[in-house]
């Protein structure tokens, strides 16, 4: 692993015609948000396995509730980053330049939104919406609300449970979004895989798959992740540093092409 990035990625990423970037939380590491660690209190008590299931939500509905409340409070106080601006950067540039990007991303934070994203891919959902588990209708913001320390929030139209828009332990990702992420792996000619151990599948696939189809994968990451040595290269660093570097980095290298091209 290096802790600097390779003139070859600067290069692939200039000339690339698509590009995609998959994150995971240690794009929000720097965020302060990272970790389940921020919340103390009465949750230290269970572990995050133990609420973000089905069957933790269906024996109690109140608590499981609670908790992503509280995630959510922590996550719309948070601040995005360096990392996440960097990411948006890139898309901007690419789209300008008429070519394609994707951002495939495991977090349900809504930071990449907030950072000026827009075609985010979200593998496991988003904390910032909630709905009905019985008749799928969306809940707003002023319906949880209503929530009290004792009772759930119920659908006010057919009375069933409020749940969070995430992905939960033992459920299927939404399939539009996994499609979505799996064209976008076989197109690009870059990916790059942010901040994520790349152990909970299928999400981890992505930039395998990118792999598999002759892209150049290269990872950030401040260690090795699963994927690290069936990759291209990986880069040692925290999002926030390596990420606008290789921004400006792909700039550079792009206005001496253009400089070269014109000259010829
Ligand atoms: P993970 O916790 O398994 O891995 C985080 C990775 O980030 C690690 O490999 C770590 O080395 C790396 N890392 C830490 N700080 C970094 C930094 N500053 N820069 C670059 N890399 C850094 O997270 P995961 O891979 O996303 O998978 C776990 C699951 O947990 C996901 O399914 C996700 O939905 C969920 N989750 C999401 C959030 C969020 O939305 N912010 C937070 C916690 C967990
Ligand atoms: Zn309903």
């Amino acid at each position: 692993m290096s802790n600097a990035f390779s003139d070859i990625l600067v290069q692939r990423l200039v000339s690339a015609r698509y590009v995609t970037v998959f994150t995971g939380a240690g794009v929000s590491a720097e965020s302060g948000i990272a970790t389940f660690r921020d919340l103390d209190g009465m949750w230290s008590r269970f572990k995050p396995e133990e609420l973000a299931n089905v069957n933790a939500f269906l024996s109690n509905p109140s608590l499981v509730q609670s908790w992503y409340q509280q995630r959510k409070r922590i996550v719309t106080e948070a601040e995005p980053n360096a990392g996440h601006r960097a990411i948006a950067a890139f898309e901007r540039h690419f789209l300008e330049r008429g070519h394609g990007f994707a951002l495939v991303t495991q977090n349900v934070d809504n930071l990449h939104q907030r950072a000026g994203s827009k075609n985010v891919i979200e593998l496991h959902g988003n904390l910032a919406r909630n709905y009905c588990f019985d008749c799928n209708r969306d809940a707003s913001e002023e319906e949880m609300h209503t929530k009290t320390d004792e009772d759930s929030v119920q659908c006010v139209e057919c009375g069933g449970l409020i749940r969070p828009d995430v992905v939960w332990f033992g459920e299927q990702l939404p399939a539009q979004a996994i499609e979505g992420a799996v064209s976008a792996a076989r197109r690009s000619s870059v990916c790059l895989s942010v901040g994520t151990s790349a152990v909970v599948y299928p999400a981890a696939q992505i930039p395998l798959l990118a792999s598999e189809e002759g892209a150049y994968v290269a990872e950030i990451n401040v260690a090795p992740s699963a994927i690290a040595s069936m990759i291209d290269e990986t880069v040692q660093g925290k999002a926030g540093d390596v990420l606008p570097a290789l921004f400006d980095a792909y700039k550079e290298a792009l206005s001496s092409s253009d400089e070269s091209y014109t000259l010829n």
